[in-house]
């Protein structure tokens, strides 16, 4: 039996197939430290999970819920998104969704006519491609000439055209942990109005930001940016929730109402339970989510300097949010004998039993993305090895 052409294009997870690797590798007994993760190491805050118990046992979690999310959730995430963002949205522009990878999706599918195509700044997370792909459309690389991988008015304009439908914003960046500023956000934006391209907002680091750097959402830019955007977010990077899927988007009621019609065909909805979880998150008083925070921040500023000094690897500016190093590490590749990133990321892999991912599948094979989401022991004995291996090679 033949597979349709439009699966034929997509490229399974990268990210998720080295995640796999690795987890095979340990289950067999091997010692592997596993910076390859893009998920949270901490479990989900008591809290919530408490919450998940009294919804099943009340039996409140047994039901269907409407296709887009429970009434009360889109009030949590609308009061959570003026507290943080300060603007107001209403109920008819949010949509509760499983994960914020299936809104992603739903919003190509609504959106994407075939030929038309979406502007995807490098380095960028490896499902925005294959999604849009999945809706027919096609996915345009942008090559980022601004510092710090981040994508200028110019890198846009030079890609756009008459099939342009949208742009992808994803800041703080995975797998870069870089975040743009108010005044960049600002250029982009009116530039998208002006051409009338949607922007996506992938704002699902957002609360993963350190060492004093502010966030901005392009929905506080003002009413034409907010207009011009679907925010996308959810609760799986903030409350250690990745299991649970809960995401959600907020903006054009008439783009909501499309993908609830999709949704409500294709999942029914998101899990009665993990919508009563998500709802003690946004509603609780957010001290779980400001210590896990704080680890992370931790974390980076001390594995940051060690990733530095590591012959061979090279990073312009230190990571700002999320949970991700991505060093350029042509040189230490070369050094090590290596032609590809790949054989050099498979070598550290197999014989120092740390697991990275290539930067290839974000747009950018020179560079690796480095998860620091475990514990610091960990990423004390990864440097080491990575030192030690690099030592032995070159
Ligand atoms: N967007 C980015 C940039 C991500 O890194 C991820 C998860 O890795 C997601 C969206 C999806 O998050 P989830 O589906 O867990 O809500």
């Amino acid at each position: 039996m033949a597979l349709s052409r439009k699966v034929q294009q997509v490229q399974p997870s990268a990210t998720l197939a080295m995640s796999s690797k690795t987890k095979e590798m340990i289950a067999k007994g091997i010692d592997v430290i596993n910076l390859s993760i893009g998920e949270p190491d901490f479990t989900t805050p008591k809290a919530i999970g408490d919450a998940a118990i009294a919804a099943i046992n009340s039996g409140k979690a047994s039901f269907y819920t409407p296709a887009g999310g429970l009434p009360e959730l889109k009030t949590a995430i609308r009061a959570r998104i003026k507290a943080e963002d300060g603007v107001d949205y209403r109920q008819n522009q949010v949509i509760v969704t499983d994960g914020a990878k299936f809104a992603l999706f739903l919003i190509f599918q609504v959106i994407l006519n075939p030929g038309d195509n979406v502007l995807l700044p490098e380095p960028f997370w490896v499902s925005y491609s294959e999604q849009v792909r999945l809706a027919g459309g096609q996915p345009l690389a942008i090559k980022a000439s601004g510092k710090d991988h981040k994508v200028t008015v110019a890198d846009l304009e030079q890609m756009r055209t008459p099939q342009t439908q949208a742009m992808v914003i994803n800041s703080p960046q995975n797998p870069s942990g870089l975040l743009y500023t108010a005044e960049e956000l600002r250029e982009l934006g009116n530039w998208a109005v002006a051409h009338d391209i949607l922007i996506v907002a992938d704002d699902i680091y957002s609360n993963l930001v350190y060492n004093g750097n502010q966030f901005t959402s392009l929905v506080s830019l003002g009413e034409a940016i907010k207009k011009q955007t679907l925010l996308v977010t959810g609760v799986s990077k903030t409350y250690a929730m990745t299991g649970w899927r809960i995401g959600y988007v907020l903006g054009d009621p008439q783009i909501i109402k499309a993908m609830n019609t999709v949704a409500s065909h294709a999942t029914g909805n998101p899990a009665a339970v993990s919508q009563y979880a998500a709802l003690a998150g946004l509603n609780g008083d957010q001290k779980d989510a400001e210590k896990m925070r704080l680890a992370f921040e931790k974390r980076l500023n001390l594995l940051y300097p060690k990733i530095q000094s590591l012959p061979g690897f090279e990073i312009e500016t230190k990571p700002q949010g999320a949970f991700y190093i991505f060093p350029k590490v042509k040189q230490a590749v070369a050094q090590c004998g290596y032609s590809t990133t790949e054989e050099f990321v498979e070598a550290l892999l197999e014989e120092a039993h740390v697991a990275v991912v290539s930067g290839r599948s974000f747009g950018q094979p020179d560079y690796i993305r480095i998860s620091y989401a475990t514990d610091q022991a960990s990423l004390d004995e990864a440097y080491k090895r990575t030192k030690d291996f690099l030592e032995t090679k070159s």
